[in-house]
């Protein structure tokens, strides 16, 4: 097999220590290498192919905008892409949602939600509010604040002196622990007061847990007791679905499950479904007419904020997933995917399944009766990962959220688009890859 890797060329690959094959095509949920091998993406890449691979729609919305405007700054001119893209998001966005603000990836539109939150605590006479609490286990991205906020230790460890001391709570694990004030929402309203509500800017939470800690639900008095206790310590609370968003699980916005009204609500990954990078931040009009009351701006500008082409892409993505009823059909498939993935369960390694809509986790452990999970040496994600690989199955893997370290899980976004012989194929390419391993 063709594989590439360095020293090879002058690419900077991302991984030093492996060689991998080279991606010429696709065909809607598989990606084909150099040697014609297809990979069934039941990852989305990293949950971001929502729509499979290579939409011919985005690809003429995307090259249709650049050969009529092509650039166009935010601050001089708006453009028809991004007022129509916000349209369409103010009709499905949660609660009072209304603005959008985009940007280009997941970690930077993080950054600017955080920011926004203590410019608009500012703005209302609280200039003492500055921290954002955030939750272990979590990803909010790898620029240095989003890091900062993110309960990924292995992530973490070399940038430690680089980063913002954030107050950080264990995140909900209702697999561990049920009826833990971790998994109530007890802890956010504590959090509060230990840091003084004087001195709190925001709450920052991803509604169902992504990629750090595999697909978790919190039940839905988590979210009533964190959103009671934002309300009354006048805490923002921002909805972190960069990856939940957009139809993933089922409804256009994870937030949607738990009836959670956001401040804010940051998106990404799905809303381009990796075409172009498109993200973006919504705001409530409470929000936004507190900064054109006060300052009149939003003090964060970036070169590529509401850029045509990417707009352009965001918006053929939403009309496909409104015209398709893809967010519908996630709900509807939602059973048999999780029925595609229950042999699984009865390898003696498989701990949990668990997830929502198209998103599952699926986490292994040494032992079925005590959870505990199995020592780290022994790279059992890595290893699940690799070997369905060999077979031609794309998954996502995780590691470490059970104790900073030890914890292995594989994370599953199959495009919403895929169907049911492609969901079912997945169930019996994972079964026989952990196999492989076992
Ligand atoms: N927030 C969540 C929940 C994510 O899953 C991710 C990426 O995986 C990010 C933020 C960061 O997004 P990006 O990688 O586009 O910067």
């Amino acid at each position: 097999m063709a594989t590439w890797g360095y020293p090879d060329g002058a690419l900077f690959y991302r991984r030093l220590d492996r060689r991998i094959p080279m991606a010429v095509g696709a065909d809607g949920s598989y990606l084909i290498d150099a040697d014609g091998k297809r990979y069934l993406d039941a990852a989305g890449g990293a949950v971001v192919a929502n729509l499979g691979h290579s939409l011919p729609e985005i690809a003429e919305a995307v090259a249709a905008e650049i050969r009529s405007l092509g650039y166009v700054n935010g601050t001089q001119m708006t453009c028809r892409a991004a007022e129509e893209l916000a349209a369409e998001l103010a009709r499905v966005l949660p609660g009072e949602l209304r603005y959008s603000y985009f940007l280009a990836s997941g970690s930077e539109a993080v950054e600017a939600a955080v920011k926004l939150a203590r410019q608009v605590q500012l703005e209302r006479g609280r200039p003492g509010r500055w921290k954002v609490i955030s939750r272990v286990p979590s990803y909010h991205g790898n620029t240095l604040t989003a890091l900062s906020l993110s309960g990924r230790e292995h992530y973490r460890k070399v940038f430690a002196p680089l980063l913002t001391d954030f107050p950080r709570i264990p995140a909900p694990d209702p697999y561990r622990r049920p009826d833990d004030p971790r998994t109530t929402g007890e802890l956010v309203e504590e959090e509060i007061l230990r840091q003084g509500p004087e001195s709190v800017a925001a709450f920052l939470c991803e509604p169902i847990v992504g990629a750090s800690a595999g697909a978790v639900v919190p039940p839905r008095e988590y979210y009533e007791r964190a959103a009671e206790a934002c309300r009354r310590h006048g805490v923002l609370l921002i909805a972190d679905e960069v990856l939940t968003g957009m139809g993933r699980t089922g409804r256009w916005f994870a937030s949607e499950h738990f009836d959670l009204a956001p401040d804010l609500l940051v998106f990404g990954k799905g809303v381009n479904a990796g075409a172009v990078p498109l993200s973006g931040l919504a705001a409530t009009p409470a929000i936004v007419e507190t900064l054109a009351a006060g300052s009149g701006y939003f003090n964060h500008a970036q070169t590529y904020s509401h850029h045509p082409a990417t707009c352009a892409a965001g918006l053929a993505v939403v009309r496909h997933l409104r015209r398709e009823r893809l967010v519908e059909r996630c709900a509807e498939l939602e059973t048999a995917f999780f029925a595609a993935l229950r042999p699984l369960a009865e390898h003696p390694w498989v701990g949990d399944v668990r997830g929502k809509g198209f998103l599952a986790g699926v986490e292994l452990v040494a032992d079925r009766a005590t959870r505990e999970p199995w020592p780290r040496e022994r790279r059992l994600a890595e290893r699940w990962t690799e070997a369905a690989f060999a077979r031609g199955l794309i998954v996502w893997p995780n590691v470490g959220h059970v104790d900073g370290e030890r914890g292995d899980l594989i994370l599953l976004a199959p495009p919403l688009t895929a169907s049911l012989d492609e969901l079912a194929e997945i169930g019996r390419l994972l079964r026989r890859s952990l196999e492989d391993i076992s």
